[in-house]
């Protein structure tokens, strides 16, 4: 017998988790001999306070990696801080206290927090992304895209929110126009801005070889970067006697007869000229209001069409028709050439165009089995592919070979050729802010862009900076950074004032967890090699698009640049679901329903609240928090904590096997292998439940001499060896009590074996009326509410029972089940 104690989280917790960090169990050593498991969970944004549902997404996080360690891995499980962005620079603005103290003083704080959570953080790793230690190499990395010309400066439209002050990426306005961040509604602002040219892996990011990733997100960013394949054809325009030519991507070369109009977007740098001078007032006024809508506005398919006729026309090449020129905001300039070729009988957006503004509309295409038919009869543009018709020479070209053969046409005539284009932009990296890290980019007026040299890098961020509401860098105001010398000519110059978006931080953060410490590189070739590429990655889903996305871009391009050995950097990805307040709705303090994980910490220790997380639902479908469930997971713990102070026999237990001790083997070998199946498939409510019930099993047996057993006792000890990734304070500290040596942390997993986990089985006699009509196999532990179930429901004895009521069913256990109708009593 061990000395008996109260389950008391509040000191075993603390004392662990000292513990744990004095002996460094949880650092993963570069020169193990053990395969290596990069284990990652995206790192938080340093708000100041874990919430729930951080605790909801590293708790089974952390419980699996444990798991890999147990099974023999290397793990390696960092944490960090992603701590530039606008917060900060907020706090900064409305309170007067510094961005960099706001984000310590948080990043303090939740440093506490997550210690709390008994989480197996590799804390030798962290990195955190406001520090010069970090950014200067974020700059580094900058300046090798600068060199190999993917990063580049220029004028374009940019969504400005002029609430924040500051430009938006597309992905940070909202579908109605509006800021993700403040809610003003976002207009385009032309500014200088630098830019990755993301689009040059375009069509590499579109693989997904030899990853194992959701497929909506898959899916989300195959339409994100939106691949279409089909023809470019340079239409023309006679200006002054000049010929122009204005190339139009089309997915439908097939339709080509079918042009009746041309739209431009408006920004188009030929609407100028083709614009006549009856029409330049409409012209101009519809550029002017077109200059105050988002992207995301202009793309709306549900808006009302509207557009202006410019007064010009321009030739279809391959018909040479003349087409009217309209300009219309459904076109943006970014996207393809800026120009549209409107075909109004097949594309459903120019068919409402054309009926808005009366402009003709002409079939060209027959879908198979269909009449050709009068165009003001439809309701709706044919989009479907067919036989080309009304199309000169290719009249009557079948579907298969339509596409092909006027592209063949294009490039025999050199007026197109094939063409695939894409919806993904270049990534606008530019952010008029200050808190982030700096551009390492010197204008000179004599050498013009300059890089900063790396040996002078970092570009340090100033500490102290005042802000003013002008939309421009808070840096532009600070002549200490703002004035330096040429690195070329050691002439006057200044500084770039823009920072980076922190999407850059954290497309790279992966790789410094391989080697934090480095501060003459980014990282060693040696470290890159052992531990990448990330063998599982656990985040939400909504990041689906663009982190997710930014860092695969980094990993292509940086392999390309020959700074790293592989293609993908995450081979695995998990997304966990959300945590719901008790009405089922998302936590939200307008709703009333948030609650903060550390109220139930104090009150419940970290390992209830853990394993809380993991039983409310399927991990990637996440759930309601309730907090009286809490108190069950409470109650759970204490049953183990009991059972086990209670029950455990120290020295000599008896050897001896018989059906009880057999029993516990089984249950012992059952749990082991649905645990280990559970966990390793991210089932952490169902792994959860299985120790639950053999501690229910162990409990009902904890008086019975079969307590004394070594089989029992073994039970006890897998009990815990089982529940440590989940719960590893409490269950290291009765592997303590119970006199083991080290960790259970770097015990080994249980092992099981197969035969063990089948159920003992025993040859049922069923009588109907007491006679014997079938023997059933039945398994040893089944009740005989179960048997019941089993034998009524057997074909063979129902026909038996045909339809007369059962009046009794007599059980013998292990032997033989009678079942006695009504009929046959009244006989
Ligand atoms: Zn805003
Ligand atoms: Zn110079």
């Amino acid at each position: 017998m061990i000395t008996r104690t109260k389950y008391d989280p509040k000191v075993i917790e603390p004392k662990w988790q000292t513990r744990w960090e004095e002996e460094q169990i949880y650092h993963a050593p570069d020169d193990s001999p053990k395969p290596k498991f990069y284990h990652l969970v995206m790192f938080p944004y340093p708000s100041g306070d874990l919430h729930m549902g951080h605790w909801y997404n590293y708790s089974p996080f952390d419980a699996y990696g444990r798991f890999m360690r147990r099974l023999g891995y290397n793990v390696m499980q960092p944490i960090g801080f992603d701590a530039f962005g606008l917060p900060a620079e907020n706090a900064a603005i409305k309170r007067g206290i510094q961005a960099r103290d706001w984000t310590l003083a948080n990043i303090e704080r939740m440093r506490k927090q997550l210690r709390m959570m008994g989480a197996q953080w590799d804390w030798q790793r962290e990195v955190v992304t406001c520090q010069p230690e970090y950014y200067k190499w974020t700059q580094w990395l900058f300046l090798q895209f600068y060199k190999h010309g993917l990063a580049y400066r220029t004028r374009a439209p940019a969504n400005w929110c002029p609430g924040c002050n500051t430009t938006l990426a597309n992905e940070q306005v909202l579908p109605n126009g509006t800021c993700e961040r403040c809610g003003s509604t976002v207009i385009r602002k032309e500014i200088e801005q630098w830019l990755l040219r993301i689009t040059r892996y375009a069509e590499e990011l579109l693989r997904f070889d030899g990853i194992e990733w959701p497929e909506k997100t898959i899916t989300m960013q195959r339409n994100w970067i939106g691949r279409s394949e089909g023809a470019e054809i340079r239409f023309f325009a006679e200006i002054n006697g000049e010929r122009v030519e204005i190339p139009v991507f089309t997915t439908r070369p097939d339709t080509v007869y079918g042009v009746t109009f041309f739209v431009l977007a408006p920004e188009h740098p030929l609407v100028e000229r083709l614009t006549t001078a009856a029409q330049r007032p409409a012209v101009e006024a519809y550029v002017e209001h077109t200059r105050r809508m988002t992207e995301i506005e202009r793309l709306n398919t549900e808006k009302e069409k509207t557009g202006v006729f410019t007064g010009g026309y321009v030739t279809n090449p391959v018909s040479g028709e003349r087409v009217p020129v309209w300009i219309a905001d459904y076109v943006l300039l970014s996207y393809g050439s800026g120009a549209v070729m409107g075909v109004p009988a097949h594309d459903q957006r120019d068919f409402e165009f054309a009926r808005k503004f009366g402009l003709p509309i002409r079939q060209v295409i027959l879908p198979p089995g269909e009449e050709e038919s009068d165009p003001a009869t439809w309701s709706e543009a044919k989009v479907a592919y067919g036989t080309m018709i009304n199309s000169g020479p290719f009249t009557g070209t079948p579907p298969d070979q339509a596409i092909s053969r006027v592209i063949r046409y294009l490039e025999e005539q050199g007026i197109g050729q094939a063409k695939v284009t894409y919806r993904l932009r270049d990534w606008l990296i530019s952010r008029q802010r200050y808190w982030g890290a700096p551009i390492p980019i010197i204008y000179c007026p004599k050498d013009g862009t300059v890089p900063v040299p790396e040996d002078q890098l970092p570009v340090y961020l100033p500490e102290h900076v005042q802000f003013k509401p002008t939309g421009e860098s808070p840096l532009r105001y600070e002549p200490e950074f703002l004035n330096t010398t040429c690195p070329q000519c050691g002439g006057p110059a200044t500084r770039e004032v823009d920072t980076m978006d922190t999407f850059i931080c954290s497309s790279w953060y992966f790789l410094r967890y391989a080697d934090p410490h480095n501060d003459r590189q980014a990282w060693s070739e040696e470290a890159i090699r052992r531990w990448l590429p990330v063998d599982q990655y656990v985040g939400g889903a909504e990041h689906a698009t663009m982190h997710l996305l930014y860092a695969r871009f980094f990993v292509k391009a940086l392999r390309d640049m020959g700074y790293l050995h592989f293609d993908e950097p995450f081979l695995r990805l998990y997304h966990q679901g959300m945590v719901l307040g008790a009405d089922g709705q998302k936590m939200s303090k307008s709703r009333g329903n948030v609650e903060a994980p550390d109220k139930y910490v104090e009150k419940y220790g970290a390992d209830t609240v853990r394993c809380y997380m993991m039983f409310i639902g399927p991990f990637d479908q996440g759930g309601s928090f309730k907090a009286d469930n809490v108190e069950g997971v409470w109650r759970f713990l204490n049953r183990v904590w009991n059972l086990v102070t209670e029950s455990w026999v120290s020295g000599t237990v008896s050897e001896e096997e018989n059906e009880t001790t057999r029993t516990i083997e089984r249950l012992r070998h059952k749990t082991i292998k649905r645990v280990t199946e559970d966990l390793r498939n991210f089932r952490f409510n169902t792994a959860l439940a299985a120790l639950m019930e053999m501690n229910n099993a162990l409990i009902k047996q904890q008086h019975e001499p079969v307590a004394r057993s070594a089989a029992y006792r073994r039970a006890l000890e897998t009990l815990i060896q089982l529940l440590a990734p989940m719960a590893p304070h409490i269950t290291e500290e009765l592997w303590e009590m119970t006199g083991h040596q080290g960790s259970i942390h770097l015990s080994d997993w249980p092992q099981y074996d197969e035969a063990l986990t089948q159920d003992e089985t025993f040859t049922l006699v069923v009588q109907v009326n007491g006679r014997v009509r079938e023997r059933l196999e039945i398994p040893v532990e089944t009740s005989e509410e179960e048997v019941r179930r089993l034998v009524l429901s057997n074909p063979r004895v129902a026909s038996y029972v045909g339809d007369a009521a059962v009046e009794k069913f007599i059980y013998v256990p292990g032997r033989v089940a009678n079942v006695v109708t009504r009929r046959a009593q009244a006989q």
